[in-house]
């Protein structure tokens, strides 16, 4: 899907000294009044009458106010201009007065007079948040600022306040660009923060000489091994989240949602790795060179792996040759697979006296063997997710019923799980090498083994399909859904045995 263009690009207006109109008297311009009074603009008002407030803050000299009608060449001399006549007319007209002039101009209540929107604001002076929906949902604009107001501590300010006088100094004692930023994080995030923000202006100054001692030594690379789920960016972890944005380098998989990068710095260098069916392919040998490589030039590494770097992400190579390099490393886990597509649908992986135990397998192979234990994955009790395996699906099928299974077991496939193209579909072990081939289900996909939710005491969700063989191959009196035209059975929870 490609992105809605932004229709009103964000900014932030220099209003100190700046002469700033207001147009209109009532209760509307005040509100105006009291928003830009947070800033050292200074402020006219034009209005024949106005409320109490505007006529005192104008008789204190805290403001202008002009007391007649508005006149175009009011407008003159002005950064900015706000009409909240609540007029239409004359707001027209003092939106063409301004536009003539080439000034910014916001009518209140006017967006199609208005060339800026005026957002809603957190304001920790000099941290500023402005959240705007350009102008279609107001109250969401204010329910994220009460979530902010909440999330910022009050005093921000006096951090953002040190970081500024800081600046200087710290540009002139750390030059390389990459160790200064670093510096930043730490000082930003951590014991130097809780310092200032607790008003231990003394413990804070020793930290701060601490940290800079710390970051004039030459940098040491480091990478993490970022476990960035299924798909969607909400499963990722805090921790990723972190690594994701401390990262000099990125390192990306090919089964790495492109969403997940947006929560990256958009600066940081991008590396993809990916190995696509018959593309370009990067050797997993040459991965590890490139992840010592960028690690040893004393870069920040996050290595991004779909899922769980632990489970079938090869991380073991990547770590054993990072430690054979001396570089440290660090696994940060993510929601694999198996539990997000269960998830998805619903689907319990273990079920009390049933299912004892839950096995994770590989459906990848070069040969035309798979060297599983079929016979202990089928056992009373238990059941298992092939990972890797649904161009396998014959071979799987064969396999598992040579062991012995029944043909009835219960099959769930859930292809791109958590993704906009997910699908899932229920099935038998006897109907799986048709069903994968009708839905032409393809990489990523996992097939779950013996689990189902009738079992469970469940109903199966209405967005999973029911796929059986057509009825001529199969015994009727089961009383399966017949299959479609296109062989696909219409969701039916009931078919599911
Ligand atoms: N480390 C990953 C697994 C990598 S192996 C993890 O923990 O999830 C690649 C296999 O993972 C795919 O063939 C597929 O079986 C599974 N997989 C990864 N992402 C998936 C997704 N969004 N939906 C379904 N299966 C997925």
């Amino acid at each position: 899907m490609a992105p809605r263009p932004m229709r009103y690009f964000p900014l932030f207006a220099d209003l100190a000294g700046a002469r700033v109109l207001i147009a209109g008297g009532g209760e509307p311009a005040a509100q105006k009044v009291r928003l830009l009074r947070k800033t050292a603009a200074h402020l006219t008002v034009v209005a024949e009458t106005a409320t109490a407030e505007i006529a005192r803050l104008g008789q204190l000299g805290a403001i202008s106010h002009i007391p007649r009608a508005f006149e175009a060449r009011d407008v003159e001399g002005m950064r900015l201009v706000f009409s909240a006549t609540g007029d239409a007319a004359l707001d027209a007209r003092v939106a063409a007065a301004a536009e003539a002039e080439g000034i910014p101009v916001n009518v209140v209540d006017g967006p199609d007079l208005s060339t800026f929107l005026v957002p809603a604001i957190v304001d920790r002076a000099p941290v500023t948040v402005a959240i705007g929906t350009e102008g279609a949902a107001p109250v969401l604009a204010r329910e994220i600022r009460s979530r902010l107001e909440a999330l910022l501590p009050a005093n921000l300010g006096t951090l953002a306040g040190r970081a500024r006088d800081l600046r200087r100094r710290i540009a002139g004692a750390i030059p390389d660009a990459r160790a200064r930023r670093r510096l930043w994080e730490r000082l930003l995030q951590g014991p130097f923060r809780r310092a200032v923000l607790s008003g231990a202006e003394a413990e804070a100054g020793r930290i701060l000489e601490a940290e800079m001692q710390g970051a004039a030594a030459p940098a040491r690379g480091r990478v993490a091994l970022v476990g960035c789920g299924p798909g969607d960016p909400e499963l990722l972890t805090l921790k990723a989240l972190q690594r994701l944005q401390e990262a000099d380098v990125l390192i990306v998989d090919r089964l790495v949602n492109p969403q997940v990068l947006d929560y990256a710095r958009r600066d940081a260098e991008r590396i993809y790795v990916g190995k696509t069916p018959r593309g370009p392919a990067t050797s997993q040998a040459e991965i590890n060179r490139i992840l010592v490589g960028e690690a040893s030039a004393g870069k920040v590494v996050a290595r991004l792996k779909g899922g769980d770097p632990l489970v079938f992400g090869r991380a073991a190579e990547e770590m054993a040759a990072l430690q054979q390099a001396g570089i440290p490393v660090e696994v940060v886990p993510g929601v694999t697979a198996a539990h997000a597509c269960a998830a998805r649908v619903g689907l319990p992986m273990t079920l009390r006296e049933r299912v004892r135990q839950f096995a994770v397998v590989t459906g990848a192979t070069a040969d035309a063997d798979l060297s599983l234990d079929w016979r202990a994955l089928i056992a009373r009790g238990s059941a298992f997710a092939i990972y890797m395996g649904v161009g396998n699906a014959p071979l799987v099928r064969r396999s598992l019923l040579a062991a012995g299974a029944e043909p009835e077991t219960p099959v769930v496939i859930v292809e791109n799980g958590t993704r906009e193209t997910e699908r899932a579909v229920a099935t038998t072990l006897h109907d799986l090498t048709e069903c994968v081939a009708h839905l032409e289900l393809t990489h990523p996909a996992v097939i779950f083994v013996g689990l189902d939710w009738a079992s469970a005491g469940l109903e199966q969700p209405e967005a999973v399909l029911t796929w059986r063989r057509p009825a001529p191959a199969r015994s009727q009196a089961r009383g399966q859904a017949q299959a479609g035209v296109d062989g696909i059975a219409r969701p039916d929870p009931k078919a599911c045995p």
